[in-house]
């Protein structure tokens, strides 16, 4: 770990100057604009485009960091991204007198992360899940199906996914309200509307789309990572019960569009290049399209902390990692668009469930007990087969350095009650 700030960050901060991750934050009296997080402060990325810093040909003279999402920054491509990040990382720098010997010009500069309000990072026009994680399907697909029949037959073929709903994907810490809707037990004879009885979590991650491509024109799986700004961390809210009864023949549907959190710190491919690792075989081989030289998982330790109204302190339900994931980010985005599906900047395509092959990598409550089956013991005594009003689910993620950690921070909600 040669770089260093002039900056003091903890060896368990998430964010030390190997990572800095863009989010949007908003001043308190001021308006919400771009920047990057370095210890416990930010980096106000507007005033450095104020002062110059960032004048490269990709930029053609525009501000992007005033505006109120990342979008213009992320359709400028990774030869930008990845100037920026040099800038940040001289600037940020021990070694680099411009800021560390200047009280006054760092005093604009930098922010509390405590005395500011996160925004989600992007605007985000699309928003599709996939379903990549072997565990993950196969623990569903055998509660509904047995072991035998556990997988549908396409799923090694291709990143089986979902169109989501944009429109109500809410930054982390924004309460949920329970979902009301309609269900039908197995013996009931009709189904009733009322608040779903059976809400979980899904601890998922989710990549954000650079520049993207035409309508007609699939992105080749070799060029996919032009393509893909960062990663952030996801909780797909889900109403079992609802989605029991609605979800065939076309999916999901209300049981997942009442609200879906993300983190909001976005961090880039260059930050988690170090903790690249290959994307493990595939039995059958993927078709060519989906077939990339040296394709790439990361190595991201994953966590579900669940927080009743009655625990002093969170406990960890879920202890998984990114490379549970059976089908990598490029062959997603390749899939995504082979058939010319455009990609635009702030689109977001998210992992799905990331479960493990042991209990306690199991990434929502529906694996966690089995359907209810088998009850979470929590460590005050309380129970749960699914999450109740009050309750908090944290997720959080990070990338074990020597030394120092490139994390994701936190994506947070709370349960309120039906209205
Ligand atoms: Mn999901």
């Amino acid at each position: 770990m040669s770089l260093k700030s002039f900056i003091e960050v903890s060896p368990d901060s998430h964010f030390p100057i190997q990572n800095l991750p863009f989010g949007i934050f908003q001043p308190k009296g001021g308006k919400p604009r771009a920047g990057v997080a370095i210890g416990d402060l930010i980096a106000d990325l507007s005033v450095l485009e104020d002062l110059g810093h960032f004048r490269s040909p990709e930029f053609r003279g525009r501000k992007v960091f005033s505006e109120d999402s990342l979008n213009s920054f992320l359709a400028l491509g990774r030869p930008a991204w990845r100037k920026v990040r040099a800038v940040l990382e001289r600037l940020l720098s021990s070694k680099t007198p411009i800021l560390r010997d200047n009280a006054r010009l760092r005093a604009r500069v930098f922010h509390s992360q405590e005395k500011v309000t996160m925004k989600l990072p992007v605007r985000i026009g699309n928003y599709t899940d996939f379903y990549s994680s072997y565990h993950h399907a196969h623990n569903v697909g055998t509660m509904l199906r047995g072991p035998d029949n556990a997988l549908m037959p396409n799923w090694k073929w291709l990143p089986v996914a979902y169109h989501g709903r944009a429109s109500s994907i809410i930054p982390s810490g924004a309460d949920v309200r329970r979902p009301s809707g309609q269900t039908k037990p197995a013996d009931a004879p009709r189904p009733s509307f009322g608040p779903s009885k059976s809400l979980d979590y899904e601890l998922e991650m989710a990549f954000l789309i650079g520049p993207g491509n035409s309508l007609g024109d699939p992105v080749p799986i070799g060029r996919a990572t032009d393509h893909i700004f960062g990663l952030l961390l996801m909780n797909d809210w889900s109403a079992r019960d609802i989605q029991a009864w609605e979800y065939q023949p076309l999916g999901p549907f209300l049981a997942k569009n009442f609200a879906t959190s993300i983190s909001p710190w976005v961090v880039s491919l260059e930050a988690l290049e170090p903790f690249r690792e290959p994307l493990p075989r595939q039995d059958p081989a993927p078709l060519p399209y989906l077939r990339g030289k040296d394709d790439f998982t990361f190595d991201i330790q994953l966590e579900a902390q669940l927080q009743t109204s009655s625990m002093k302190t969170p406990h960890v339900i879920t202890r998984t990692n990114f490379q549970n994931l059976y089908w990598s980010i490029s062959q997603q985005l390749a899939h995504h668009t082979v058939n010319g599906c455009n990609l635009q900047p702030g689109d977001l395509l998210a992992s799905g469930t990331i479960s493990g092959p042991t209990e306690e990598s199991r990434g929502c409550m529906l694996e966690l007990t089995w359907r209810g089956a088998n009850p979470l013991k929590l460590p005050n005594g309380e129970i749960r087969k699914w999450l109740d009003d009050g309750d908090r689910l944290t997720i959080t993620g990070w990338c074990q350095g020597d030394g120092y950690r490139v994390g994701f921070g936190e994506v947070s909600g709370r349960i309120l009650p039906a209205e």
